[in-house]
């Protein structure tokens, strides 16, 4: 029997906000243990909490953009238990009226357009956390209890790990364009949760899932679920059931294993949270939110197409990013040329920020002096070469202006006809064999010849002037 994969993906992303979600302690990382906190988010007794405005913008905005419903009227609720790092015994969340309902997410998988609905996005606050990597004694560092969070839940809409690796990614590109999240995998801002069920092919009827934990990249999501769909097909053709629970994924051991039996919702006792009031959008505040949504990126694209005249493909890699396609819009300004900047943008940058692994944000060449190299290029001032292996090169090491660089280098275009002539008949003098071959049909030698000459001029000569020469030389005896 062939079988079919459907995956539901809980998704929990971390909120940039400055502060927690209901008291105005920093949400900085990285601060020494136990400093970011105070009674509220530590629990004391009669402290109470007041919900951060910016975590409810937050979540209205990505709902907007993922089509969900906004309610006018939601609330907080408890959801009890007990865990060391979560010093009020229970987590402040939503449960039966959440902020946003019944969206969908859609992105493109192999040219084709996929959407997963979502059921549900909502916020609550994130716990502590407990370390048990120091010595014997396990450590409670409470900075991090009350940041903020938002939960994404999706149908079981996904069918591949592919899918649900280009879900988790499409994610990311929206909570990051929209600048609620940095949506970091790795270091925890974008945690997922897979819930995994299989079903025999054409059947109407889920299979019974298992939820797992545990994941930290896209590979290791795509890995997991794989690896967990194969465990559940080889147990059913075994006659075996599969038992609804949820399972750790081991990166190292390359196996989901069991950790515990799946929870239900009453074991929590959920209830409406008493110290928080009810949540109501007007439609004002709504119509505020939608005002300051962001130019989003396939809009961003389309008009990047029609206005720059660039390719379809480079309008959308360059709107992956937002601060992307604004660094790529103020450079193309300054140079007047919006195809040769994308070129840039495709070729040398993208190229730079993958070998440093940094962000355009940390790139170290403002928008506005790539610009003005590529206005360098453009103007003959320096030849494309010199422009990306050397300028370029010493653009990313210091702060100065292309012009100064070139002038101080000495790096400027050589396009005087006589100087580059006499370089080419020195060249083709001193290469006899290479131009007997050359007249007897090797006509590929072309290139040799003009490397020749380019590497005795220092690679400053001006390429086109060097073409225009030699063909005539050559085709002149
Ligand atoms: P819980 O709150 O107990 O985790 P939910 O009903 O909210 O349960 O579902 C959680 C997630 O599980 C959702 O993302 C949903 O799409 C997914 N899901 C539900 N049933 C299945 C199934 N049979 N196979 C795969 N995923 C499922
Ligand atoms: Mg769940
Ligand atoms: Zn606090």
């Amino acid at each position: 029997m062939e079988y079919e994969l459907v995956v539901g993906l809980e998704v929990h992303c971390q909120l940039n906000t400055k502060t927690k979600a209901f008291c105005g302690c920093s949400t900085e990382f990285g601060a020494p243990a136990n400093t970011n906190v105070c009674p509220v988010c530590l629990a004391m007794p009669g402290a109470l909490p007041v919900l951060n405005k910016q975590v409810l913008e937050s979540a209205i905005k990505l709902g907007l953009t993922t089509h969900c419903t906004i309610a006018p009227y939601s609330i907080m609720a408890r959801k009890n238990y007990f865990y060391p790092d979560l010093p009020k015994g229970y987590q402040i969340s939503q449960y039966e009226e959440p902020i946003c309902s019944e969206g969908y997410i859609e992105f493109d998988l192999d040219g084709e357009k996929k959407r997963v609905r979502l059921v549900r996005i909502h916020m609550e606050e994130d716990a502590g956390k407990s370390i048990h990597d120091i010595g014997e004694e396990t450590y409670i560092d409470a900075n991090r209890c009350g940041v903020p969070l938002l939960e994404i839940v999706s149908y079981p809409d996904i069918r591949s790990t592919k899918e649900a690796s280009a879900y988790l990614q499409k994610l990311r590109a929206i909570v990051r364009w929209l600048g609620i999240s940095d949506g970091n995998m790795e270091e925890g801002s974008l945690r997922c949760d897979a819930n995994v069920s299989v079903r025999p092919k054409g059947s109407e009827k889920f299979g019974t899932r298992t939820e797992i934990k545990n994941m930290n990249s896209f590979k290791s999501v795509e890995n997991a679920i794989q690896y967990e769909m194969e465990r559940q097909i080889e147990v059913l053709k075994s006659g075996g059931t599969i038992v609804q629970e949820t399972r750790l994924w081991d990166a190292d051991k390359f196996e989901t294993r069991p950790m515990r039996s799946k929870e239900a919702a009453h074991d929590y006792r959920y209830f409406p949270e008493p110290d928080l009031v009810p949540i109501e959008v007007s439609d004002e505040l709504l119509s505020l939110i939608k005002a300051e949504l962001p130019e989003m990126p396939e809009v961003r694209a389309t008009r990047f197409v029609s206005q720059y005249q660039i390719p379809e493909y480079d309008a959308k890699v360059i709107t992956t990013d937002r601060l992307l396609a604004d660094y790529y819009e103020e450079a193309a300004k300054v140079c007047g040329d919006p195809k040769a900047t994308s070129n840039w943008i495709m070729g040398e940058v993208l190229r730079t920020l993958k070998e440093k692994a940094i962000e355009i944000s940390a790139f170290p060449i403002e928008a506005k002096r790539l610009g003005v190299l590529i206005s360098l290029v453009k103007q003959g001032v320096i030849n494309g070469n010199t422009a990306k292996e050397v300028v370029f090169v010493k653009m990313l090491d210091e702060p100065t202006s292309p012009q100064d660089i070139v002038k101080r280098d000495g790096l400027a275009q050589v396009s005087d006809t006589s100087a580059i002539e006499k370089e080419i008949a020195e060249v083709l003098s001193a290469s006899p064999t290479q131009l007997a071959d050359y007249r007897s049909g090797k006509t590929k030698l072309f290139g040799y010849f003009v490397g020749e000459t380019m590497k005795r001029m220092k690679g400053k000569a001006n390429p086109q002037i060097i073409n225009d020469i030699l063909k005539r030389k050559l085709e002149s005896v």
